[in-house]
C-alpha cells in the first residue's frame, strides 16, 4: 500500500518515512522546496517519491493523495521564530489539517494519522506540566481561537492553541464524515517534547535545526549563559513516535483515538549533569551551559497516561531519557561538523 507522510522534509518525518518504508509499505512525501528532493530520493532509494506541496493548507492535494491508502500527516509549523501567530501558526496547522482530510475523503483514503501534540492536551491555566496529575487523551488543551488571537502572546501559547485547535478541527471533520460502510478513520498521536536522533538533511546550520533538536544543542553549543526554563519536562524519543505512525497502520487499534506518548520525565539540570558533562562526554565541559544557574523546577511534574499506547497499539516499551539524550547529542555532534 501507498502511504502519502506529509512534510517529509521534517525531524519528525525523517523517522516516521523510515520506519515505514521498513514495515513495507511504499511512501511518497510532500515537500515544500522541490530543490531539497534529490537528497531524499538518494537517502530512501526504493519505494520512495516526493511531491511537491507549497503549501499544505492551500494546496490543492489531488495528485499527492492519488492512489494513497494512508496519510501520515506531520506537516505543521513548529517555530516560536513569528510574528504573526494567527498567519504563521494558527490557520497554517488548521487550514493543513483540515485540507489533508477533505482531501483524503475524496480520494477514499481509509486512515488518516494525525501528529498533534501533548499541547492539545495540557492545561496551561491548571499548571500544565507543573502538577501533580496524569494527563490523558480525555484532557484537553482549554485555549479557544479567540484567545490564542490575542495581541501580544508568547509564541510557544499560539503554538500549543495551532496543535490543539487543528486537533479539534480534525475530530469535528471525521465526526461529520464518517458515513456508515465506508471506511474513513481519523487517529491522533499526542506526544510532549520529541527529542532523538536529529536526522533531516535539512538542518544545514545550528538556526534550520527543528525546535526540539534546538533546544538540546543550545544545552552545549556554548552561546546561552544560564540553564533555560525547564518548560515541558516531559518527552518521548522520536523513533517511538515513528513506531506508533506504522502501528496505527498496521492495526485498528488506533482508530478513531487519540494516543498519548510519553517516554519520561527530565530537567535540563539533569540532562547537563547526567549525561553531557560528568559521564560520558567530558569533552563538552567547556561548552556546557554552567550548571549553577539552574532554578528549582517550579512544581511536581505531571505525568502522560500511556495506556491506550500500550493497550491498542501494543507500543509497551519506550526508549528512556538518557538513551534519547545520548543519541541526541550524537547526532548533533555529526551534524555539527558539517556546519
Ligand atoms: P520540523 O520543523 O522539523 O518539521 C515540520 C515540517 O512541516 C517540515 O517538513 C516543514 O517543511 C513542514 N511545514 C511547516 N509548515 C508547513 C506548511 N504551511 N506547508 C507545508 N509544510 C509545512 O518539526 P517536527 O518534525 O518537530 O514537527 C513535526 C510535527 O510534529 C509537527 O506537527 C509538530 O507540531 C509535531 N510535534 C513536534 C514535537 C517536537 O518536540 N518536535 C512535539 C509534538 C508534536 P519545511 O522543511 O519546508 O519547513
Amino acid at each position: 500500500p501507498l502511504v502519502l507522510v506529509t512534510g517529509v522534509t521534517g525531524f519528525l518525518a525523517q523517522h516516521v518515512v523510515a520506519a515505514t518504508l521498513k514495515a513495507g509499505y511504499r511512501v511518497r512525501g510532500t515537500i515544500r522546496d522541490g530543490s531539497k528532493s534529490s537528497a531524499l530520493l538518494q537517502k530512501y532509494p526504493d519505494n520512495f517519491e516526493t511531491t511537491v506541496v507549497a503549501d499544505i493548507a492551500s494546496a490543492d492535494l489531488k495528485q499527492a493523495v492519488k492512489g494513497v491508502k494512508y496519510i501520515l500527516h506531520t506537516a505543521s509549523p513548529y517555530t516560536f521564530n513569528i510574528k504573526d501567530g494567527e498567519e504563521e501558526l494558527l490557520k497554517p496547522a488548521i487550514n493543513g489539517t483540515l485540507n489533508v482530510l477533505k482531501a483524503a475523503k475524496a480520494e477514499g483514503v481509509q486512515k488518516v494519522v494525525i501528529t498533534s501534540s501533548f499541547a492539545a492536551i495540557t492545561n496551561s491555566q491548571a499548571g500544565g506540566p507543573w502538577r501533580d496529575y496524569t494527563y490523558t487523551e480525555r484532557d484537553w488543551n482549554p485555549t479557544t481561537y479567540e484567545e490564542a488571537t490575542k495581541p501580544n502572546l508568547p509564541p510557544a501559547f499560539v503554538y500549543a492553541a495551532s496543535k490543539k485547535l487543528s486537533e479539534e478541527a480534525a475530530w469535528k471533520y471525521a465526526k461529520e464524515n464518517q458515513l456508515i460502510l465506508i471506511l474513513f478513520f481519523v487517529s491522533t498521536v499526542n506526544p510532549p517534547m520529541i527529542y532523538g536522533p536529529a536526522l533531516q538533511e535539512s538542518a544545514t546550520s545550528p538556526e534550520t535545526l527543528n525546535t526540539s533538536s534546538a533546544a538540546i544543542y543550545q544545552l552545549f553549543s556554548g552561546k546561552l549563559q544560564a540553564i533555560p526554563d525547564d518548560r515541558l519536562p516531559l518527552f518521548c524519543d522520536v523513533r517511538d513516535v515513528a513506531k506508533a505512525f506504522v502501528l496505527a497502520l498496521q492495526t485498528d487499534g488506533a482508530d478513531n483515538m487519540r494516543v498519548p506518548l510519553f517516554g519520561g520525565a527530565f530537567l535540563w539540570k539533569e540532562a547537563s549533569i547526567s549525561y553531557m558533562l560528568l559521564i560520558t562526554r567530558p569533552e563538552l565541559k567547556d561548552r556546557i551551559v554552567p550548571l549553577h544557574t539552574a532554578k528549582p523546577a517550579p512544581g511536581p511534574i505531571a505525568s502522560l497516561d500511556n495506556t491506550v499506547a500500550k493497550q491498542n497499539l501494543g507500543l509497551h516499551e519506550f526508549i528512556p531519557w538518557k538513551q534519547t539524550l545520548s543519541d541526541t547529542v550524537d547526532s548533533l555532534l555529526a551534524l555539527e561538523k558539517r556546519w
